[in-house]
Protein backbone atom coordinates (compact mmCIF):
# COMPACT_ATOMS: atom_id res chain seq x y z
CA UNK A 1 0.00 0.00 0.00
CA UNK A 2 1.35 3.19 -0.90
CA UNK A 3 -0.31 5.93 0.82
CA UNK A 4 0.93 8.90 -0.36
CA UNK A 5 0.48 7.90 -4.16
CA UNK A 6 -3.54 6.57 -2.91
CA UNK A 7 -4.39 9.86 -1.40
CA UNK A 8 -3.12 12.05 -4.19
CA UNK A 9 -5.49 9.54 -6.62
CA UNK A 10 -8.01 10.26 -4.42
CA UNK A 11 -7.63 14.00 -4.15
CA UNK A 12 -7.22 14.19 -8.21
CA UNK A 13 -10.14 11.65 -8.61
CA UNK A 14 -12.44 14.13 -6.76
CA UNK A 15 -11.10 17.31 -8.50
CA UNK A 16 -12.35 15.49 -11.29
CA UNK A 17 -15.46 14.58 -10.90
CA UNK A 18 -16.59 18.15 -9.41
CA UNK A 19 -15.47 19.53 -12.49
CA UNK A 20 -16.95 17.08 -14.68
CA UNK A 21 -20.48 18.32 -12.24
CA UNK A 22 -19.50 21.83 -13.08
CA UNK A 23 -18.74 22.36 -9.53
CA UNK A 24 -15.76 24.06 -7.40
CA UNK A 25 -13.65 21.35 -5.92
CA UNK A 26 -13.36 22.86 -2.44
CA UNK A 27 -17.20 22.22 -2.14
CA UNK A 28 -16.48 18.84 -1.47
CA UNK A 29 -15.10 17.40 1.64
CA UNK A 30 -13.45 14.18 1.73
CA UNK A 31 -13.94 12.04 5.05
CA UNK A 32 -11.39 9.37 5.22
CA UNK A 33 -13.15 6.67 6.87
CA UNK A 34 -10.07 4.66 8.81
CA UNK A 35 -11.93 1.48 9.62
CA UNK A 36 -9.51 -0.56 7.72
CA UNK A 37 -6.30 0.68 9.32
CA UNK A 38 -4.97 1.24 12.52
CA UNK A 39 -4.00 4.73 14.01
CA UNK A 40 -0.50 5.12 12.97
CA UNK A 41 -2.01 4.47 9.09
CA UNK A 42 -4.88 7.12 10.03
CA UNK A 43 -2.02 9.33 11.70
CA UNK A 44 -0.06 9.39 8.14
CA UNK A 45 -2.91 10.94 5.93
CA UNK A 46 -2.95 14.21 7.85
CA UNK A 47 0.35 15.16 6.78
CA UNK A 48 -1.20 14.55 2.90
CA UNK A 49 -3.64 16.57 3.74
CA UNK A 50 -6.60 14.95 4.77
CA UNK A 51 -8.46 16.65 7.79
CA UNK A 52 -11.77 14.90 8.30
CA UNK A 53 -11.21 11.38 9.63
CA UNK A 54 -14.63 8.87 9.77
CA UNK A 55 -15.19 6.04 11.63
CA UNK A 56 -18.51 3.93 11.32
CA UNK A 57 -17.80 1.96 14.94
CA UNK A 58 -18.52 3.63 18.18
CA UNK A 59 -15.15 1.75 19.62
CA UNK A 60 -12.99 2.24 16.19
CA UNK A 61 -14.06 5.64 16.73
CA UNK A 62 -12.85 6.66 20.18
CA UNK A 63 -9.32 4.65 19.91
CA UNK A 64 -8.45 6.83 16.78
CA UNK A 65 -10.41 10.00 18.71
CA UNK A 66 -8.20 8.87 21.90
CA UNK A 67 -4.95 8.72 20.14
CA UNK A 68 -5.20 12.03 17.88
CA UNK A 69 -7.65 14.21 19.51
CA UNK A 70 -4.66 16.93 19.52
CA UNK A 71 -4.20 17.02 16.09
CA UNK A 72 -5.93 19.24 13.67
CA UNK A 73 -9.12 16.80 12.44
CA UNK A 74 -12.73 17.15 12.39
CA UNK A 75 -14.24 14.11 13.42
CA UNK A 76 -16.69 12.03 11.89
CA UNK A 77 -19.44 9.52 13.20
CA UNK A 78 -20.51 7.72 10.01
CA UNK A 79 -22.36 4.54 10.92
CA UNK A 80 -24.95 3.30 12.59
CA UNK A 81 -25.06 4.63 16.61
CA UNK A 82 -27.32 2.43 19.31
CA UNK A 83 -28.69 4.74 21.59
CA UNK A 84 -27.38 3.27 24.60
CA UNK A 85 -23.88 4.28 23.52
CA UNK A 86 -24.69 8.04 22.33
CA UNK A 87 -23.49 9.14 25.46
CA UNK A 88 -19.85 7.49 25.15
CA UNK A 89 -19.29 9.15 22.02
CA UNK A 90 -21.05 11.70 21.39
CA UNK A 91 -19.28 14.71 23.04
CA UNK A 92 -16.56 14.02 20.99
CA UNK A 93 -18.20 13.81 17.60
CA UNK A 94 -18.26 16.87 14.93
CA UNK A 95 -20.32 15.12 12.22
CA UNK A 96 -23.03 12.39 12.96
CA UNK A 97 -23.77 10.92 9.64
CA UNK A 98 -26.35 8.29 10.67
CA UNK A 99 -29.29 9.96 12.22
CA UNK A 100 -31.72 7.41 11.63
CA UNK A 101 -34.54 7.40 14.26
CA UNK A 102 -36.47 10.38 16.25
CA UNK A 103 -35.86 8.36 19.37
CA UNK A 104 -32.05 8.75 18.51
CA UNK A 105 -31.87 12.09 18.02
CA UNK A 106 -33.82 12.40 21.43
CA UNK A 107 -30.92 10.68 23.02
CA UNK A 108 -28.32 12.72 21.45
CA UNK A 109 -31.04 15.69 22.65
CA UNK A 110 -30.44 14.57 26.28
CA UNK A 111 -26.65 13.03 26.17
CA UNK A 112 -25.19 16.26 24.63
CA UNK A 113 -24.02 19.39 26.21
CA UNK A 114 -23.81 21.12 22.58
CA UNK A 115 -25.01 21.13 19.06
CA UNK A 116 -24.03 18.09 16.99
CA UNK A 117 -24.42 18.30 13.71
CA UNK A 118 -26.20 15.54 11.95
CA UNK A 119 -26.99 14.25 8.56
CA UNK A 120 -30.45 12.24 8.83
CA UNK A 121 -29.92 9.38 6.86
CA UNK A 122 -32.70 8.33 3.89
CA UNK A 123 -33.41 5.28 2.76
CA UNK A 124 -34.16 5.87 -0.62
CA UNK A 125 -33.98 2.96 -2.33
CA UNK A 126 -36.30 1.30 0.29
CA UNK A 127 -33.38 -1.76 1.04
CA UNK A 128 -34.82 -4.09 3.47
CA UNK A 129 -31.28 -4.14 5.09
CA UNK A 130 -30.50 -0.26 5.12
CA UNK A 131 -31.45 2.08 7.79
CA UNK A 132 -32.51 5.07 7.77
CA UNK A 133 -36.28 7.39 7.20
CA UNK A 134 -38.37 7.25 4.01
CA UNK A 135 -39.39 10.29 2.63
CA UNK A 136 -42.70 10.66 3.87
CA UNK A 137 -41.81 9.42 7.08
CA UNK A 138 -39.20 12.16 7.38
CA UNK A 139 -41.04 14.50 5.48
CA UNK A 140 -43.97 14.24 9.04
CA UNK A 141 -41.33 14.37 11.30
CA UNK A 142 -39.33 17.13 10.88
CA UNK A 143 -41.37 19.49 12.95
CA UNK A 144 -40.67 17.53 15.79
CA UNK A 145 -37.12 16.78 14.92
CA UNK A 146 -36.83 20.72 14.71
CA UNK A 147 -37.47 21.00 18.55
CA UNK A 148 -34.47 19.31 19.29
CA UNK A 149 -32.11 22.12 19.25
CA UNK A 150 -28.75 20.33 20.31
CA UNK A 151 -28.89 18.83 17.14
CA UNK A 152 -27.93 20.97 13.87
CA UNK A 153 -29.85 18.97 10.79
CA UNK A 154 -27.16 20.00 8.55
CA UNK A 155 -27.85 17.73 5.54
CA UNK A 156 -28.99 14.24 4.52
CA UNK A 157 -26.84 11.01 4.16
CA UNK A 158 -27.63 7.88 2.03
CA UNK A 159 -26.38 4.66 0.77
CA UNK A 160 -26.96 2.89 -2.16
CA UNK A 161 -27.42 -0.97 -2.65
CA UNK A 162 -23.82 -2.47 -3.13
CA UNK A 163 -25.25 -3.78 -6.74
CA UNK A 164 -26.69 -0.62 -7.81
CA UNK A 165 -25.78 -0.01 -11.64
CA UNK A 166 -24.69 3.50 -12.62
CA UNK A 167 -28.14 4.55 -14.00
CA UNK A 168 -29.80 3.26 -10.25
CA UNK A 169 -27.03 5.02 -8.76
CA UNK A 170 -27.89 8.58 -10.34
CA UNK A 171 -31.71 7.81 -9.47
CA UNK A 172 -30.78 7.28 -5.60
CA UNK A 173 -28.86 10.48 -5.50
CA UNK A 174 -31.01 12.46 -7.36
CA UNK A 175 -33.83 11.75 -5.20
CA UNK A 176 -31.75 12.55 -1.95
CA UNK A 177 -30.79 15.96 -3.33
CA UNK A 178 -34.60 16.78 -4.51
CA UNK A 179 -35.20 15.59 -1.55
CA UNK A 180 -32.54 18.05 0.36
CA UNK A 181 -33.27 20.86 -1.96
CA UNK A 182 -37.54 20.48 -0.43
CA UNK A 183 -36.58 20.21 2.93
CA UNK A 184 -33.89 23.20 2.97
CA UNK A 185 -36.78 25.59 0.94
CA UNK A 186 -38.90 25.26 4.27
CA UNK A 187 -36.62 27.21 6.22
CA UNK A 188 -36.83 25.35 9.07
CA UNK A 189 -35.02 26.00 13.09
CA UNK A 190 -32.11 23.89 13.10
CA UNK A 191 -32.23 22.24 9.97
CA UNK A 192 -30.04 24.50 7.10
CA UNK A 193 -29.75 21.47 5.15
CA UNK A 194 -26.78 22.80 3.32
CA UNK A 195 -25.08 19.85 2.49
CA UNK A 196 -25.33 15.93 1.32
CA UNK A 197 -23.36 12.80 2.94
CA UNK A 198 -22.90 10.69 -0.59
CA UNK A 199 -20.87 8.65 -2.42
CA UNK A 200 -18.21 6.07 -1.43
CA UNK A 201 -15.06 4.40 -3.19
CA UNK A 202 -17.03 3.14 -5.63
CA UNK A 203 -19.92 5.72 -6.20
CA UNK A 204 -17.94 9.30 -5.79
CA UNK A 205 -18.82 10.14 -9.12
CA UNK A 206 -22.61 9.74 -9.69
CA UNK A 207 -22.83 11.47 -6.21
CA UNK A 208 -20.63 14.22 -6.83
CA UNK A 209 -22.96 14.88 -9.93
CA UNK A 210 -25.91 15.08 -7.91
CA UNK A 211 -24.69 17.90 -5.08
CA UNK A 212 -22.74 15.37 -2.95
CA UNK A 213 -21.03 17.99 -0.08
CA UNK A 214 -19.00 14.75 2.37
CA UNK A 215 -17.64 11.87 0.14
CA UNK A 216 -16.95 9.39 2.59
CA UNK A 217 -13.78 7.44 0.82
CA UNK A 218 -12.29 4.02 2.56
CA UNK A 219 -10.69 1.27 0.41
CA UNK A 220 -9.39 4.03 -2.00
CA UNK A 221 -7.11 5.35 0.44
CA UNK A 222 -5.90 1.69 1.75
CA UNK A 223 -5.41 -0.64 -1.16
C1 LIG B 1 -16.94 1.77 5.18
C2 LIG B 1 -17.87 2.87 4.94
C3 LIG B 1 -17.62 3.82 3.92
C4 LIG B 1 -16.43 3.73 2.99
O1 LIG B 1 -16.59 2.71 2.10
P1 LIG B 1 -15.47 2.39 0.98
O2 LIG B 1 -16.21 1.59 -0.01
O3 LIG B 1 -14.39 1.64 1.67
O4 LIG B 1 -15.02 3.69 0.42
C5 LIG B 1 -18.55 4.85 3.76
N1 LIG B 1 -19.63 4.97 4.55
C6 LIG B 1 -19.92 4.09 5.53
C7 LIG B 1 -21.13 4.27 6.37
C8 LIG B 1 -19.04 3.01 5.76
O5 LIG B 1 -19.31 2.13 6.74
Amino acid sequence: MNLKENTERVFQQIKDASQQAGRETNSVSIVAVTKYVDVLTAEALLPLGVHHIGENRVDKFLEKYEALKDRNITWHLIGTLQRRKVKDVIQYVDYFHALDSLKLAEEIQKRSDRVVKCFLQVNISKEESKHGFSREELLELLSELATLDKIEYVGLMTMAPFEASSDELKEIFKATQDLQLEIREKQIPNMPMTDLSMGMSRDYKEAIEFGSTFVRIGSAFFK
